[in-house]
C-alpha cells in the first residue's frame, strides 16, 4: 500500500480531511501534519471520538490516522523560529514542528512516503483588499500559502518514493477577481500555480515525482468561513 502525508488537517471540515479519507478508502496509510496551535484540540477531539462519524469510509470501517505530527509550515528549521513563538504557550508543549524536523520525524518513524498533500493556507489580512494590504501581511500570505509548498517538497523529496506525487490546493482567485479574497491571497495562489510548474519540472527530472495543484471549488471549511465565504 501507499503512504500519504497530508499537511493541513485540523478538523473534519476541510479539504485535507476529505483527501485523507479518499486516500484511506483507496488503501493508503495516513499521516497528517496539524498546525501547532490547533494540535491539542484536534488530537483530543480524535481521541474522544468526536470525528468518528466523519471517519466512516464507504465500507463501514473508520479511517485510521497512523500518526499526527505538529507542524508550522512557515518555519523551515529551529533557527527560523523567533523567541516570541518559542515562548508562546500554544507552541511550548510541542516539539519538532518545523518543516525540516517533521520530514526527519516521518523518515525516522516510517522511512518513506508516496504522496505529499499540501492543504494549508493562511493570510492574516485576507479580509483587506489587496490595495490596502500591508507588506507584512502580503509576505505572510505568501510564506504560509506558497513558500510552504516549496519547503515541504524540498524537505520531503528525499523520502518520497520514485513515481510518487505531491499535490496542493489552489483557487480561481489567482486568475480572476474574487472580491473578498484579499490580503495577497490571490497573489499567493498565483505564485503557488507558477511554482507548481517549475517544481514539477525540477522534481520530475530529479526523482520522477509528479507535482500538481488542483483548483478547488468553494467549500465551507474553517478557513473559508473565517473570511465570510
Ligand atoms: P482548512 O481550514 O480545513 O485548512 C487549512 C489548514 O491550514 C488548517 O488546518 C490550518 O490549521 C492550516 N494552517 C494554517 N497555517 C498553517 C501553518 N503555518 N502551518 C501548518 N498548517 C497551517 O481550510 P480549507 O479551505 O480546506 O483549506 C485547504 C486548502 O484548500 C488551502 O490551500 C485553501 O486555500 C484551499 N482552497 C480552499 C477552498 C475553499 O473554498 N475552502 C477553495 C479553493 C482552495
Amino acid at each position: 500500500g501507499k503512504r500519504a502525508f497530508i499537511a493541513g488537517v485540523a478538523d473534519d471540515n476541510g479539504y485535507g480531511w476529505a483527501i485523507a479519507k479518499s486516500l484511506a478508502a483507496a488503501g493508503a496509510e495516513i499521516l497528517v501534519g496539524t498546525w501547532v496551535p490547533a494540535l491539542n484540540i484536534f488530537e483530543s477531539s480524535l481521541r474522544r471520538g468526536k470525528f468518528d462519524e466523519s471517519r466512516k469510509l464507504q465500507d463501514g470501517s473508520l479511517m485510521e490516522i497512523a500518526k499526527v505530527y505538529p507542524l508550522d509550515a512557515v518555519y523551515d528549521n529551529p533557527e527560523d523560529v523567533p523567541e516570541d513563538v518559542k515562548a508562546n504557550k500554544r507552541y511550548a508543549g510541542a516539539t519538532n514542528w518545523t518543516v525540516q524536523e517533521v520530514a526527519e520525524s516521518v523518515k525516522k518513524d516510517f522511512g518513506t512516503i508516496d504522496i505529499l498533500v499540501h492543504s494549508l493556507a493562511n493570510g492574516p489580512e485576507v479580509s483587506k483588499p489587496l490595495s490596502e494590504t500591508s507588506r507584512k501581511g502580503y509576505l505572510a500570505a505568501l510564506s504560509a500559502s506558497s513558500y510552504s509548498y516549496i519547503s515541504l517538497l524540498k524537505h520531503f523529496l528525499p523520502i518520497i518514493n520514485p513515481d510518487g506525487s505531491a499535490i496542493s490546493l489552489t483557487y480561481i482567485a489567482s486568475e480572476r477577481i474574487i472580491p473578498g479574497y484579499g490580503g495577497g491571497m490571490s497573489s499567493a495562489k498565483a505564485a503557488l500555480e507558477s511554482d507548481t510548474r517549475v517544481l514539477a519540472f525540477e522534481a520530475g527530472r530529479k526523482k520522477r515525482i509528479r507535482v500538481n495543484t488542483i483548483s478547488a471549488g468553494p467549500l465551507g471549511s474553517r478557513a473559508a468561513k473565517a473570511i465570510g465565504f
